[in-house]
């Protein structure tokens, strides 16, 4: 027993010679193991303890755990003071006070992923799906197949941004002379998911297409890039009641439950009949007394709806004397400015922290 009492205690005293050398976290985890890893010089000792007397291996054992204790509390001590010496040092060198308040730093969304978040919550839980769809499309997708053919006049109200495929390739050695295809542009609405999905998915669909739009537009109330919904229902017998109802209810929710929405008659290639929902304003009661935002009319401008041209179900094979459907879109950044009283639409997109901390 005698033999084993030594041991340990030869053990501590060369612990203690050790750890004094070391200054470095490594040295002293590395060290810790040595002593009390699985095949550690603890373990050693105490593996000869099948030679030891019963009433001797109590005694033992505690001096073992004494010891392992010891060496737990003494590396964990050098490793705290270790840490802290690092933190002082590094606070010296940057000259960090690190007394003062930590800033109000923490990210929420921008004001328009919030709008759109919004809307979003709205419609899936009336059970519409929401599609993404891409930002490049071609000219088929963003006019043709939803009824604007070349020279159509509502092409002009629409221009956008091309990309010259060919010599984005040309430059490719890759794909030299590779695309002999139709332009491709920046879409100009988010309409064009629609179409994608009526050519993956059979009827009945019910679906929101969130998402960055662009035009050749700048001004207060125009950007070149901006947001829009669309929104497309399409089913057996849906009517133009059904959308009414839809977009009222949608309307009630966003704005409020006493803002009254009224139908005007519009024109959309894609949608027949087409309609303009105009909201009562928001900024003078429906009044029009005096009110810069809707120009004393009282009312407000929201989004365009209609139901779906027979022109468009003929493009993606969908038989129009089964099916009818109703689509709508707006703009985000409309929604926005309404909602939030800005009168810029250019605000948004300035990373001006005084004017996005106010959301
Ligand atoms: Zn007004």
């Amino acid at each position: 027993m005698t033999d084993l009492l030594t041991e340990i205690e030869g053990l501590e005293k060369q612990f203690g010679e050790e750890i004094e050398k070391l200054h470095h976290s490594n040295e002293i985890l590395h060290l810790k193991a040595t002593y009390l890893g699985k095949s550690g010089h603890l373990s050693s000792i105490l593996k000869k303890m099948g030679g030891v007397s019963a009433e001797d291996r109590p005694t033992i054992g505690q001096k073992a755990n004494i010891l392992k204790g010891k060496i737990e509390e003494e590396c964990q001590r050098l490793l705290d003071s270790l840490k802290r010496g690092a933190l002082s040092e590094k606070t010296e060198k940057e000259k960090l006070d690190i007394t003062l308040p930590v800033p109000e730093l923490v990210g929420y969304l921008h004001p328009i992923s919030q709008v759109r978040q919004e809307v979003e919550e709205i419609f899936v839980g009336l059970g519409f799906q929401v599609h993404e769809g891409q930002e490049i499309e071609s000219d088929y997708y963003n006019f043709e197949a939803l009824n604007i053919p070349a020279n159509h006049p509502a092409r002009d109200m629409q221009d956008t941004f091309y990309i010259d495929v060919g010599a984005t390739l040309r430059g490719c050695p890759a794909k030299e002379g590779g695309h002999t295809g139709p332009p491709l542009l920046l879409r100009t609405h988010t309409s064009p998911v629609q179409i994608h999905v009526m050519e993956r998915q059979k009827a009945p669909i019910a679906m929101i297409a969130p998402g960055t739009v662009y035009r050749r537009d700048s001004d207060a109330s125009h950007t070149p890039m901006f947001h829009q919904v669309e929104g497309l229902l399409v089913d057996e017998g849906v009517r133009f009641s059904d959308l009414k109802g839809v977009l009222e209810l949608f309307v009630h929710e966003f704005f409020g439950k006493k803002t009254i929405v009224r139908f005007r008659p519009s024109y959309f290639p894609f949608t027949e009949p087409s309609a303009e929902v105009d909201i009562s304003c928001l900024f003078c009661g429906g009044t029009g007394n005096n009110c810069s935002v809707c120009k004393r009319s009282g009312w407000l401008e929201v989004m365009g709806c209609g139901m779906v041209s027979p022109a468009v179900f003929k493009k993606v094979g969908y038989d129009s004397r089964r099916y009818s459907g109703f689509a709508f879109g707006m703009g985000i950044e409309r929604m926005a400015m309404l909602k939030f009283g800005v009168n810029d639409i250019r605000l948004f997109f300035e990373n001006d922290m005084r004017f996005l901390k106010q959301f």
